[in-house]
């Protein structure tokens, strides 16, 4: 009866995903921490299930802060074309050119990834143990989501081109079906990065540049598949739903050529190195001796407000 219950409890809090989907996030983040030297692993290591974990949670403060959803993406083809001359990449530059209003409209996950790395450099000055995993966590993310095409791209879900639903397929059906059977996370180790910035600028332009054929590629197919394979009822957590085929996913992901494979090696890459540039400029603290090690009141009662809104509530600002 137990065991019903629990069951039956799962299936009511199931709820749909956005942004490289909580599978890959989680997974992006977890993988990262193999890249790093064993003065960091001492501490990563160990908190490996926090750090994967709560990749999440800025996904989940887009139910609670409505100014959290531009942080995950830019909508960079709104400033013209390739490579985007028009857009500063100076935060103060680009405010100055476009008022700050007008760039949350559109996204400023490059810009909102540079503070997140200045705060955790910070919290590995102050040698703050919570402050360093929860900072860790969700610079992942945002890292993570600028590696995805369709969070560089105005039509992020295909509903300009009559593709929507796009967007969850790229990034959580895929991943889903293939990551753990198919793909190979074996990566080597984190980098220094010189220039924070200008890596997570250049991401986005890679971003941009793929978004194209992300849309044009599933277009195609689209035309060329039997329209009823395309789609399938499938069992998940307990509740039947239509999804994308994993027929039609497989014919999709080859004719990609392993780009979401590509992307998502990226991003975990991507994610250690900046983890390490942030201790490496922090000055390199012994992570054995730490304060701080649990989190305050205030930290679980944000993690608890963030699991009930992201349960309970509608999402604020664009859906994907
Ligand atoms: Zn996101």
């Amino acid at each position: 009866m137990k065991k019903l219950i629990v069951v039956l409890f799962l299936s009511l809090i199931y709820h749909p995903v956005f942004s490289w989907g909580f599978f890959a996030h989680k997974k992006i983040n977890y993988y990262a921490v193999f890249l790093l030297p064993p003065e960091m692993m001492v501490l990563y290591k160990p908190n490996i299930d926090f750090i994967s974990e709560h990749s999440v949670d800025p996904d989940k403060r887009r139910y609670v802060n409505p100014a959290e959803g531009p942080r995950h993406y830019l909508d960079i083809d709104h400033y013209g074309s390739y490579p985007f001359p028009e857009l500063p990449r100076r935060w103060k530059d680009a405010v100055n050119k476009f008022s700050e209003d007008s760039l949350q409209q559109y996204g400023i996950v490059p810009w909102w990834v540079e503070t997140m790395q200045q705060r955790l450099v910070l919290a590995f000055k102050e040698k703050n143990h919570s402050k360093i995993l929860k900072l860790s966590a969700d610079l992942g993310h945002y890292i993570a989501d600028a590696h995805v095409p369709l969070h560089a791209s105005s039509n992020h879900n295909g509903q300009l081109t009559n593709q929507q639903g796009i967007h969850g397929f790229w990034e959580s059906r895929i991943p889903e079906l293939l990551a753990d059977k198919e793909w190979d996370f074996f990566i080597g180790k984190a980098k220094f990065i010189e220039q924070t910035q200008d890596f997570i600028w250049r991401t986005i332009l890679e971003s941009a540049a793929l978004a194209d054929s992300v849309l044009q590629i599933e277009k195609n197919l689209n035309q060329n598949f039997p329209s009823d394979k395309k789609y399938a009822f499938e069992e998940r957590n307990g509740t039947i739903t239509r999804q994308y085929s994993s027929h039609y996913a497989m014919a999709y992901d080859q004719k990609l050529n392993h780009m979401i494979e590509r992307r998502m090696r990226e991003s975990i890459f991507a994610v250690a190195s900046f983890w390490f540039t942030a201790w490496v400029n922090a000055g390199q603290p012994d992570l054995k001796s730490l304060t701080n090690k649990s989190f305050t009141e205030n930290d679980l009662k944000e993690f608890e407000i963030l699991n009930h809104a992201w349960k309970n509530k509608s999402i604020m600002g664009r859906v994907e």
